[in-house]
């Protein structure tokens, strides 16, 4: 990094986490980087390359229409704001005041999640169906009578939990009362068949991160109906200045670098030989093993982290180190402060007793360097 990063102490991170936002995302490949540096080159007009790119991702998916978004908490925002606003540019403009609009957003109690507070900040209302326990057709139905509903939002990793109803329950009620459904697919990327089977499965909207794909922290995109993502158009940021309406979504805007790296990262990602991802996920869990064989008081195990944060068996990305305390004479949460709180820097999964080290965004020299400090923490 060049002097004035090191005069402002950027702390240059070890990422043993995997995709996290806070951690600056996934790492971009000299592909994508130099999309990016191609189309730095010259100018473009936006609306027409997010018109192109979408044309591309939709077909891709087989979706009707798509459109790439500065992320997919960016596309749930735009995706509601589209449900209540259609394509009418005064309704585009008078967003965050709903007067006038269908402005009820429903969700499974037991679906509430981290990100529908993105629907909220359109000025929908979030309106709860069933309870924490799940919920039933007739409770669907009663809601969807009652209240001005412009939109179900149906999260694809709670999709099927105990008592809920699955999606295609949830799209064969919208279909009856007109409403769309819409679906955050943000990290439903693995296996690649995932990313288009929400559009097969009867979502009207389906939202992805790039984050997720190797992509820009700050990517990813929209895809559905065609009337609905012309709905996104009307309410993302183009034509803000040139345009006769002051659109909803202008804050959500997007460089055409990062516009360009989204479409580029996702063909590389659809492209890529998973299996040897994985193949070369474990050579670094091997590696570190061995590395870490003989530490006093450590027990080692490949282990998969999962997206939704669980370490399962298979196919190994991570190495799982037990911290068994009287033996090492440090706890696992004082080797993961140790590990954290020095340079170079390295973040690490720690609950419990353990420590996850999650090879996804590691390179060799990394893994190196985490096996070497460990074996210091634990061994001084
Ligand atoms: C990361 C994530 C998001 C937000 O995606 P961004 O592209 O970071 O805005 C939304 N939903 C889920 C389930 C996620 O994991």
């Amino acid at each position: 990094m060049g002097d004035l990063l090191q005069e402002l102490e950027i702390k240059r991170t070890i990422n043993a986490c995997g995709i996290y936002t806070d951690l600056g995302g996934s790492r971009l490949s000299p592909g994508v980087i130099d999309a990016m540096l191609d189309v730095n080159r010259d100018f473009v007009q936006l609306g027409p390359l997010l018109d192109e790119t979408g044309r591309w991702i939709a077909e891709t998916f087989k979706a009707e229409s798509a459109r790439v978004t500065p992320g997919a908490a960016a596309a749930i925002m735009l995706g509601t704001a589209a449900c209540l606003a259609g394509t009418d540019g005064d309704r585009s403009e008078q967003l965050p005041n709903t007067a006038g609009m269908k402005a009820n957003v429903l969700i499974q109690a037991a679906h509430r999640y981290k990100y529908d507070r993105q629907v909220s900040l359109t000025g929908a209302t979030l309106a709860e169906v069933g309870t924490e326990n799940g919920a039933r057709e007739d409770q669907f139905c009663e809601a969807l009578e009652r209240q001005d509903v412009a939109m179900i939002l149906h999260p694809a990793h709670l999709d099927g939990k105990a008592g809920t109803l699955p999606l295609e329950k949830v799209v064969e009620i919208a279909r009856r009362y007109h409403v769309p459904v819409f679906v955050d697919a943000a990290y439903m990327v693995y296996p690649v068949e995932m990313i288009g089977s929400y559009i097969a499965r009867g979502a009207d909207l389906v939202a992805i991160s790039s984050k997720y794909f190797g992509g820009p922290n700050a990517g990813g995109f929209i895809m559905g109906k065609r009337h609905l993502v012309e709905a996104v158009s009307n309410v993302h940021f183009t034509a803000y200045e040139s345009g006769s309406v002051l659109k909803f979504g202008r804050p959500l805007k997007m460089d055409r670098q990062t516009i360009v790296a989204v479409v580029v990262a996702l063909d590389e990602w659809l492209n890529a030989d998973h299996d040897e991802r994985y193949a070369d996920y474990r050579r670094k869990v091997d590696r570190l093993h061995d590395q870490l064989s003989g530490v006093p008081g450590l027990s080692l195990e490949p282990k998969c982290f999962t997206m939704d944060e669980r370490f399962v068996d298979e196919p190994a990305n991570a190495l799982l180190i037990t911290v068994d305390e009287a033996k090492a004479n440090r706890s696992a949460a004082s080797v993961a402060d140790a590990l954290f709180d020095q340079k170079p820097y390295i973040a690490t999964i720690q609950e419990g007793d353990r420590i996850g080290v999650v090879m996804d965004v590691l390179n060799d020299d990394e893994v190196t360097i985490i096996g070497e400090r460990i074996r210091s923490v634990l061994l001084a």
